[in-house]
């Protein structure tokens, strides 16, 4: 579903790239983890399937990012927005609306959605996510962990094939935390979403993760494997 072909960034006149020349496949329907420890190139590894690289970050990308067959590195993130989801680790900085229903149809106003369509859509949404009984709640009034199910929400209602997320779970405590990996497994299982997940702290995550992606270190190639392989490591 993603694939990854000698794929490079550099930043600005740094002396050696972020990520280098990295082979990967992420295969569809499944959940992959990338671990690694901080400054390893994680977040810059998802932006390039997001188009937050190059477009925003000033990275100079090199090599192809595909995505369910189409070349992301000429699309910028709005175009994006049926093919990859993308969520952060501040749902704050994600929210553009007052409330949790506002919230959810803003997603979709820019793709032309007939109102019918849209409507369904949130209804969908908030079931799946469990936040139905939350729809006119100020999103300022919510919880950690329901704040990031809101922020998940918000890109799924374009119906992404492809979830990233970088660090989702870092500003939350264990129980919200399990919260927002549980909505993610059942995306992954019922809908047959890709989730690619950023996660630095490995013991949390891994036993959610069909696949581990483990970044070693600042330009060491990648090493993949199913996550009791990668507990190994
Ligand atoms: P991680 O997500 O694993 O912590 P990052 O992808 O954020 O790693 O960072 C990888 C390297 O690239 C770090 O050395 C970081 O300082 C640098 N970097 C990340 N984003 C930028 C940027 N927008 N401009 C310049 N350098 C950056
Ligand atoms: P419409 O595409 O007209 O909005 P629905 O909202 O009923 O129709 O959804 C159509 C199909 O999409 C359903 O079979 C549903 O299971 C599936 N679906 C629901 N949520 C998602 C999602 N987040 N990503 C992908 N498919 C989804």
């Amino acid at each position: 579903m993603i694939r990854f072909e000698q794929v490079s960034v550099t930043y600005g006149d740094a002396p050696a790239p972020a990520i280098g020349g990295v082979d990967l496949t992420v295969p569809e329907g499944e959940l992959v983890l990338l671990v690694g420890p901080s400054g390893v190139g994680k977040s810059t590894l998802l932006g390039t399937v997001s188009g937050l690289v190059p477009h925003f970050t000033g990275g100079l990308l090199r090599g192809r990012v595909t995505v369910g067959g189409r070349d992301n590195r000429t699309h910028k993130p709005r175009e994006l927005a049926d093919l990859v989801g993308t969520v952060g680790q501040d749902p704050l900085a994600h929210f553009v609306t007052d409330t949790v229903e506002d919230e959810l149809a803003y997603g979709m106003e820019s793709l032309g959605l007939a109102p019918d369509v849209m409507r369904r859509r949130v209804e969908e949404t908030l079931d799946l996510l469990g936040l139905a009984e939350l729809r006119d709640r100020p999103i300022a009034t919510l919880s950690g962990g329901q704040r990031q199910r809101v922020a998940i929400g918000s890109v799924l209602t374009p119906h992404p094939r492809v979830l990233v997320l970088d660090e989702p779970t870092s500003a939350l405590d264990p129980a919200a935390a399990e919260e927002v990996l549980a909505v993610l497994q059942r995306l992954v299982h019922d809908l047959g979403t890709t989730v690619l997940l950023a996660e630095h702290r490995l013991e949390r995550v891994v036993q959610y993760a069909d696949q581990v992606i483990l970044l070693p270190g600042p330009g060491l190639p990648p090493v993949v494997g199913d996550p009791e392989r990668i507990m190994a490591v």
